[in-house]
């Protein structure tokens, strides 16, 4: 699935491209995408308008038009956005320079808005905290793990506390900070939540700068792969020895996921 890595990827390029563009036509192919409205004729009669800008929330990857309304996408599992594309597409935008974006998603779980406000999606107005941006700081994520009473794995992948991480990129941040995915929020000690909270900017930033990891489907606007999954330590590499200690990496699960650790070295 498409973390805050791949999403915002794919959001800069989407910028530079699409920026100040109109939008001639809308084609759909397969309608379960368009969650609301639901109508592909309401779609193609207010989406055509300029692109004022491309943004990100969480997961999200938000298109503001000029006629005041966003198209919000959601890529789930499996959906791809790449600028140009063939006729293979669940979704296309055609542009009035005849550009084009088209949308892929084997799953079919992707989802489309045609919204005034974001708070029209429930899920879009719950988000916490981006752990990206420059608020986000120590104190902040202090606060967030007192707030909450959980195992630091469900901790990090509940986009109410912190937006954007998902099952791969946990994994790498509490293998990183040395913590145990099974760690109490509350029980977790000043200079922990210290290591804990550079270790998601530095995994975070590292990804980004490799443009992603590829593990399923995730492609970049150009259909390249993202290059971070060759620097993953701890995803995906049960049965490896550990970089830190002489403990083989672990899978395990926990709220009916794979995780991955060091039963040596996260504590
Ligand atoms: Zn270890």
């Amino acid at each position: 699935m498409p973390e805050l890595p791949e999403v915002e990827t794919i959001r800069r390029e989407l910028r530079s491209l699409i920026l100040n563009k109109k939008i001639k036509d809308f084609q759909v192919k397969d309608s379960i995408f368009l969650k609301k409205p639901k109508s592909k004729a309401v779609w193609r009669k207010n989406i055509t308008s300029k692109v004022k800008d491309v943004t990100r929330q969480g997961k999200f990857l938000i298109i503001q038009l000029s006629n005041g309304l966003k198209v919000v996408i959601h890529l789930r599992m499996t959906g791809q956005i790449i600028y140009g594309g063939d006729d293979g597409a669940k979704i296309k935008i055609v542009f009035s320079d005849s550009s084009t974006l088209s949308y892929y998603d084997k799953r079919r779980f992707g989802e489309w808005y045609l919204v005034k406000n974001e708070k029209e999606i429930p899920l879009l107005c719950l988000l916490g905290a981006d752990p990206t941006e420059e608020s986000f700081t120590i104190d902040v994520l202090s606060n967030l793990l007192q707030k909450r009473n959980t195992k630091a794995y469900d901790f990090l992948l509940d986009q109410r506390s912190i937006s954007g991480i998902g099952n791969i990129y946990v994994n790498e941040i509490l293998y990183n900070a040395k913590l145990s995915p099974f760690r109490k929020t509350r029980e977790i000690k000043a200079d922990e939540i210290e290591q804990l909270y550079y270790s998601i900017r530095e995994i975070l930033n590292k990804a980004l700068k490799a443009r992603g990891s590829s593990v399923d489907t995730y492609l970049d606007i150009w259909g390249n792969p993202g290059k971070y999954a060759y620097q993953h330590v701890v995803y995906g590499k049960e049965g490896e020895f550990c970089a830190y200690c002489p403990n083989k990496i672990m899978r395990g699960k926990l709220s009916s996921r794979s995780i991955y650790f060091c039963p040596g070295c996260q504590q």
